[in-house]
């Protein structure tokens, strides 16, 4: 037997479903996605996230990170009379799994299930080449060519939607494990970038991360529960996503959470608040346009990461 069968709800006494150590609570299946829905909504407002918001862009891979923050942001975005427009990368993983061909069919139902008006980007159509094909042809690890190519694809069809604000589903763990391998690392430059708003800057659209407070376990629990479709499978390309040291501190600060409860959201919210202020004033890169596309570069360069990553895989001349 389950020993959650033997709790009852901290709120109603029902039968408990989940235990959230760090609140000292048990949540039957109401209460929690009571919490988990207020927990967003608070660190929407905490941060100012959809100040001066008029159309919100959302960022929707189909896996259960971002179809709950379709699901949460949605009702947020209705109470503020806010518009929404989910965008969705078909970028072409198959490795005999038909990875990227799944993850866009639950990003639809999700879309379909909510009346959301959404656009689907497909990689090969649009741009020459698949997320397998760069893995095979250019020498990087392929999460570094996908991460740049989501980033691209995202700024720029926010922007051709007249969205002002782009959000993206990195939750809790993802922040605490960016955060511990910044201090690993020394890379304040990169600790500088993490935050919850990333204001419109620098030809950049804002960026703002709802899910920013919220562990990977509760959104499992709350997409379980509300009964999302999202793709269960891991990206095939997984076991290289920042090689083994990034593994181990993202275990290691889990391991941490179980042994310090709360120990997550300590170490973000702390950086956050007492650590950001002394990095704040690192200058900023000053950024160019790129001549083929437009979009903004990196550190004075003529062409963007992007294009110069798309002419070395599709070897012809981009012109668009
Ligand atoms: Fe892209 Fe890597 Fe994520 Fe797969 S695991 S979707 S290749 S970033
Ligand atoms: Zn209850
Ligand atoms: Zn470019």
């Amino acid at each position: 037997m389950n020993i959650l069968n033997l709790m009852r709800c901290s709120e109603c006494k029902e039968e408990a479903i989940i235990k959230i150590p760090y609140a000292h609570k048990y949540l039957c299946k109401e209460h929690f996605i009571q919490w988990f829905e207020n927990r967003v909504e608070r660190t929407v407002r905490k941060y100012n996230m959809l100040e001066g918001t008029r159309k919100l862009a959302i960022a929707v891979s189909g896996g259960k990170d971002s179809t709950t923050l379709l699901h949460v942001m949605t009702k947020i975005a209705e109470k503020e009379g806010i518009e929404i427009i989910g965008i969705t990368i078909d970028l072409g993983i198959d490795m005999g799994k038909k990875y990227s061909a799944k993850s866009v069919e639950f990003a639809i139902k999700n879309y379909e299930m909510l009346g959301v008006k959404y656009r689907i980007v497909k990689l090969k159509e649009e741009y020459g080449f698949t997320i397998d094909e760069a893995k095979v042809k250019i020498r990087r690890p392929v999460c570094s060519t996908c991460g740049l190519t989501k980033r691209y694809i995202l700024e720029k069809v926010a922007k051709e939607e007249s969205a002002d604000t782009l959000a993206t589903g990195h939750n809790l763990n993802d922040v605490a494990q960016y955060v511990l391998t910044g201090y690993y690392n020394g890379d304040i430059l990169s600790l500088a970038r993490l935050r919850p708003v990333s204001p419109a800057e620098n030809g950049y659209i804002k960026k703002i991360k709802p899910l920013f407070l919220s562990p990977e376990k509760e959104i499992m629990t709350y997409a379980l529960v509300k009964g999302i479709p999202f793709i269960y499978d891991s990206c095939p390309h997984t076991f290289r996503v920042g090689g083994e040291t990034q593994d181990k501190i993202r275990r290691t600060i889990e391991e941490m959470e179980d042994k310090i409860p709360g120990f997550m959201i300590s170490l973000v919210t702390n950086f956050e608040e007492k650590f950001r202020p002394l990095i704040e004033d690192i200058p900023k890169e000053t950024l160019g346009k790129c001549k083929i596309c437009g979009m903004p570069t990196n550190k004075g360069r003529e062409i963007c990461s992007f294009c110069a990553t798309r002419m070395k895989l599709t070897e012809v001349k981009v012109n668009s």
